[in-house]
């Protein structure tokens, strides 16, 4: 099958690019691996998308994923393995030929690098306080981090749980200011500044603390918990990418006009080299990468 444009990834840069390409007349395909909508379904509250203040992460994904449906946006699930010659080989054993690519792929969580932590992935740490925040219904919980994510999750996670100790590894949030604030204001949660995760704690094979480490004293202290939520960073998801697009940390290389250095290949989002990550940003992304698509595709 050919399309004119090949999007990976259908958050919201990719998604904002198929609107824009759609409009252009061209047609479209989406590919996404795991959550149409990207990270915003995970996502309790949106408290900074300009003109829809405080809306629910998973009514702004439904928003963008039926506008891109609406204009004939044909959005399947599948994983890309390669793209050789504008053609995006996926993990099925389809492919499909572009005339031009846009890579909006985001990034993947970091995950905990404890002994065993991954045996207990859904069992007492988890990465999704929306998904999973109602199983601590009225039980203490640790959030690991000090950054947007972690700090939206915890006003989430106040509602429900008994009380939320969070880790943070500096005496200082990477948070915006806002939600520091409200984070410091809300009674159910207490903040210890300067300590890393050192180890679980656990009983009759259950969580039941977490041990943590004062990064100036070494000394180990246990914060007593039923569930663990990290949130400490993500990494690009561009693993299919070749390594001569990307930086030194893996994020795509784009120009102004969100060109990568092959013709006709584009990137977005979350996975390019950028200051600003944000939902704004990304459709931002998503749009010129589409316009720039356009363009390309009436002289290519
Ligand atoms: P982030 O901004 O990279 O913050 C990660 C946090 O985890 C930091 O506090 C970091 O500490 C800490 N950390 C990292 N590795 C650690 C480790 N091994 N052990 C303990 N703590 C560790 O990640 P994020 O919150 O997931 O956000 C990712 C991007 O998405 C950011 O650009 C963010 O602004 C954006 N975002 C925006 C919004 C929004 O605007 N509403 C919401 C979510 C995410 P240090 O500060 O000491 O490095």
């Amino acid at each position: 099958m050919k399309y004119d444009v090949v999007i990976i990834g259908a958050g919201p840069a990719g998604l904002s690019a198929s609107i824009y390409a759609l409009r252009a007349n061209l047609s479209v395909l989406v590919v996404e691996k795991e959550s149409f909508g990207g990270k915003l379904p995970k996502t309790y509250q949106i408290d900074n998308y300009p003109g829809l203040a405080n809306i629910k992460g998973m009514e702004l994904a439904d928003n963008f994923v039926n506008q891109a449906k609406d204009l004939g946006a044909q959005i399947i699930v599948g994983e890309v393995e390669k793209i050789e010659n504008k053609v995006v080989y996926l993990s099925d054993g389809t492919n499909y030929d572009a005339r031009a690519i846009i890579i909006a792929t985001g990034t993947k969580e970091k995950t905990l690098a404890l002994p065993n932590s991954e045996k207990y992935v859904g069992r007492g740490i988890s990465y999704c306080a929306v998904c999973d925040g109602f199983f601590y219904r009225n039980k203490p919980v640790v959030i690991i981090g000090g950054g947007n994510s972690a700090l939206e999750e915890a006003l989430f996670l106040a509602s429900i749980v008994e009380k939320i100790t969070i880790i943070i590894r500096r005496d200082e949030f990477r948070a915006d200011k806002s939600l520091v604030q409200k984070v410091l204001e809300n009674p159910k949660i207490e903040v210890i500044y300067k300590h890393l995760p050192e180890s679980l704690a656990i009983e009759d094979d259950k969580i039941v603390g977490l041990n943590i480490k004062n990064v100036e004293t070494g000394e180990i202290s246990t914060v007593p918990c039923k569930g663990i939520f990290p949130y400490i960073g993500a990494n690009p998801e561009t693993n299919f990418i070749s390594k001569d697009l990307l930086n030194e940390n893996g994020y795509l290389l784009v120009n102004e006009n969100m060109e990568t250095k092959v013709p006709g290949i584009y990137g977005a989002g979350d996975c390019i080299e950028k200051d600003l990550r944000q939902i704004v940003t990304a459709c931002n992304d998503g749009a010129i990468a589409a316009n720039n698509a356009i363009k390309y595709l009436k002289n290519n």
